[in-house]
């Protein structure tokens, strides 16, 4: 019987066997090959079947299209524009123009594809470790779930957001401490960081929009960005905000080139689909890291 999990899993782990970013690479390839003046024109090319060492595309240039304001940066190749972004390898050197707008299009991708599949894999199960905090036997007190700022009104919650708060962050130690109190030991609530909002998750509580019968959330449509991702993550580049570029008024961002898909170990599905998650970044040629997160 093909049940609802086991139909929505079996589709997620089909996007992990059919990888978007091997066939964006030969639209790069074919970019810089061809006459061709856009992306756009590339993948009106890409009507055949395309066959990777271990997965078959039969319709590319249809696949592709939805990443299509993605691929356009391979565009700035035959511009010579200056790319908007500072990328470094690992030994903190300048990557050239190629390989920056490689890496830049593959996290933004991945990004995006992992969504999806971190979804069907994880959508109609009923495992709520991303939702709840820490238990007692933990060694953790308190788990983070980062909020961009538009997202603070999904929750009915009180908002520290003080001078010593957005000095600090939610790691730092000694722990900011309103009233002599490490943060993590006050009830719920959303802090404003030095790196942006978040809802702290103290030892033993849930988010408030978890549903503890069903396992599920109730605002499962207008979820924070973080939970859309959960636990699954590209990690091709990891920010530097401390090289971040000022020109003109305008930050250039700053990365460090890591090649890697990182998986957390807690989630039951990263375990149940190792193998898959493995072969799905090594078809991305990125090295695939099992890291446990909680405990
Ligand atoms: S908002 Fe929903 S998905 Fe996010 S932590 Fe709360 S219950 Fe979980
Ligand atoms: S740990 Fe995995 S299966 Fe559990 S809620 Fe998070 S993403 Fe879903």
């Amino acid at each position: 019987m093909v049940t609802e999990k086991s139909s929505s899993a079996s589709q997620g782990v089909d996007l992990l066997k059919h990888p978007i970013l091997p066939i964006a690479r030969i639209v790069q390839f074919l970019y810089l090959a061809l006459p061709s003046t856009s992306v756009d024109s590339v993948l009106d090319e890409l009507t055949e079947p395309v066959e990777t060492v271990s997965a078959v595309y039969p319709a590319p240039g249809e696949i592709l299209r939805p990443y299509l304001p993605i691929l356009k940066n391979f565009e700035m190749l035959k511009k010579a524009e200056k790319v908007p972004w500072i990328i470094l390898n690992e030994q903190y050197e300048q990557e050239d123009v190629f390989e920056a707008i490689s890496l830049m299009v593959g996290q933004q991708i991945i990004t995006r594809e992992l969504e999806t599949i971190n979804s069907q894999l994880c959508g109609p199960c009923r495992c709520d470790l991303c939702c709840v905090g820490p238990s007692n036997e933990m060694q953790q007190d308190f788990f983070e779930i980062p909020l961009a700022a538009d997202e603070i009104n999904l929750f009915d919650l009180p908002c520290i957001d003080t001078a010593e708060s957005r000095n600090l962050s939610a790691l730092t130690e000694p722990p900011f401490s309103p009233d002599n109190i490490p943060f993590y030991k006050n009830p719920q609530a959303l802090y404003h960081w030095k790196t942006g909002w978040s809802i702290i998750l103290p030892k033993e509580t849930a988010c408030p929009h978890l549903d503890r019968t069903s396992g599920g959330c109730v605002i499962y449509d207008q979820r924070p960005v973080t939970c859309r991702r959960p636990q699954i993550f590209p990690y091709l580049l990891e920010p530097l905000p401390d090289r971040n570029r000022d020109e003109n008024g305008t930050v250039v961002p700053a990365y460090v080139a890591r090649k890697k898909i990182l998986a957390i170990w807690d989630c039951p599905h990263v375990q149940e689909f190792k193998q898959e998650i493995a072969e799905y970044a090594e078809m991305c040629e990125l090295e695939p890291v099992f890291k446990k997160n909680k405990g």
